[in-house]
């Protein structure tokens, strides 16, 4: 039996059986996806609203981007950065006309991304600010996600990800999200920089308080310390601008990215700063046998032509609005709370609401895949291909679920 004509039933219990429980997936097992369609082994079709927490920003097997890892596939996969690929420099190019930052670092995953930018910092701490060895402090936030690493997770606030897992890294000091004044009393002679998500997304699409970003900038720009945003779940349209910071009105020191890098096909990362500061990287102090493969380059280099010719940055605005008006105006008894950014929505439902979870398989049953964070929130995160009247069409469905008892 091949596994197209195995029921979901069976696949879900040889998955049970053979794989490690670190996920509680909703019970829908996909085998087919175009745009923002995916298809279930029983052939029902559902719109993902979820986007691979983002990463299937520009849709999924967008046409472009397959062709573009079939064509290179074909012809040169890896090289390792012990030889050079002829991939690499455009896309390095690509992304500093894009980004504007003067440099870029390539890893796989966001977790690569987001420990080469503490490397990064730690390394600039000591050589050119000044800090003792071995005393580097980087700032970070309640309620951060920034990868699953036994260093990322140890500065988590949140006890699932980080039990079992400790001993854990030192020289992180973490304060409450949105606390500018926190940030300020926690900054001392050792710190060189501040880890922030712009918005925290798997903390539940949470927005700090307007200013906040912007105020880091200044404690920074006071104090020697460099500006990170992680923007592996933000960045590249998600908001409705190309990086969230831009809402605030300033740039970072660095900035990484990942997720719709790889047009959802391929992972790609980056750890994108200044010449300054990426200048702390010399031969053999980080790397990836896979970062930078010529295979992952024309996969990002294509995400990013769809990114920018689909004009999905500016449709991630215009559609966002109308997104989290019509998101407001659901008459739910079940709904405390809506936040959003773009095409990108937490509704947080009262604590007597019976969890987001029963609402995402309602959802799931009506053809619209969401999938709760934490207990009471769901997040809506389509791909940013949707159009209107897809829009329209989940909507319909996501009031009709939210307004049952
Ligand atoms: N940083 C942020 C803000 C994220 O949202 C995520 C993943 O959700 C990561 C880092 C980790 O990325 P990955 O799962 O590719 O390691």
């Amino acid at each position: 039996m091949t596994t197209t004509t195995r029921s979901a039933k069976a696949l879900i219990d040889q998955e049970s059986k053979y794989g490690a429980h670190n996920y509680h997936p909703l019970d829908v097992v996909l085998t087919r996806g175009e745009g923002v369609w995916v298809w279930d082994v029983e052939g029902k079709k559902y719109m993902d609203f979820l986007a691979a927490y983002s990463a299937v920003n520009q849709g999924h097997n967008h046409p472009r981007i397959v062709q573009a890892l079939t064509e290179q596939a074909k012809v040169l996969a890896l090289t390792s950065r012990a030889f050079r690929n002829d991939k690499f420099p455009p896309l390095l190019q690509k992304l500093n006309e894009i980004t504007g930052f003067d440099k870029a670092l390539l890893m796989n995953t966001g977790a690569e991304a987001v420990e080469t930018a503490i490397k990064a910092a730690r390394k600039w701490g000591y050589e050119c600010k000044g800090v003792p060895a071995g005393k580097a402090e980087i700032i970070t936030f309640d309620g951060n996600f920034h990868g699953r690493t036994t260093t990322i997770v140890g500065f988590s606030t949140d006890e699932t990800t980080t039990g079992g897992f400790g001993p854990f890294t030192p020289g992180f000091v973490t304060v409450p999200y949105g606390d500018l004044e926190g940030t300020a009393k926690a900054i001392t002679p050792h710190t060189c920089a501040i880890l922030v998500e712009p918005i925290q997304g798997e903390g539940g699409v949470v927005l700090p308080p307007a200013g906040f970003i912007k105020g880091l900038r200044t404690l920074c720009d006071q104090h020697n310390i460099k500006l990170i945003l992680d923007e592996i779940q933000s960045g590249l349209g998600r908001t409705g601008k190309l990086f969230a910071f831009e809402h605030e009105g300033i740039r970072p020191d660095a900035v990484t990215i990942g997720k719709a890098l790889s047009g959802g096909l391929y992972p790609v990362s980056a750890f994108l700063a200044n010449d300054e500061f990426m200048s702390v990287f010399t031969p053999g102090t980080h790397g990836s046998t896979y970062g930078g493969n010529p295979l992952a380059c024309a996969v990002a280099d294509a995400a990013l032509d769809v990114l920018v010719e689909e004009q999905l940055v500016e449709k991630s605005s215009s559609l966002g609005e109308y997104l989290l008006g019509r998101v407001k105006n659901i008459p739910s008894p079940h709904i405390a709370e809506i936040r959003g950014s773009g095409l990108w929505i937490g509704i947080e439902l009262n604590d007597k609401a019976g969890g987001a979870r029963r609402f995402c398989e309602r959802l799931q049953e009506e053809g619209l895949l969401c999938k709760e964070t934490h207990v009471n929130t769901i997040r809506l995160a389509p791909p940013l291909v949707i159009t209107k009247s897809e829009l329209d069409w989940a909507l319909d469905r996501l009031q009709k679920v939210l307004c049952e008892a």
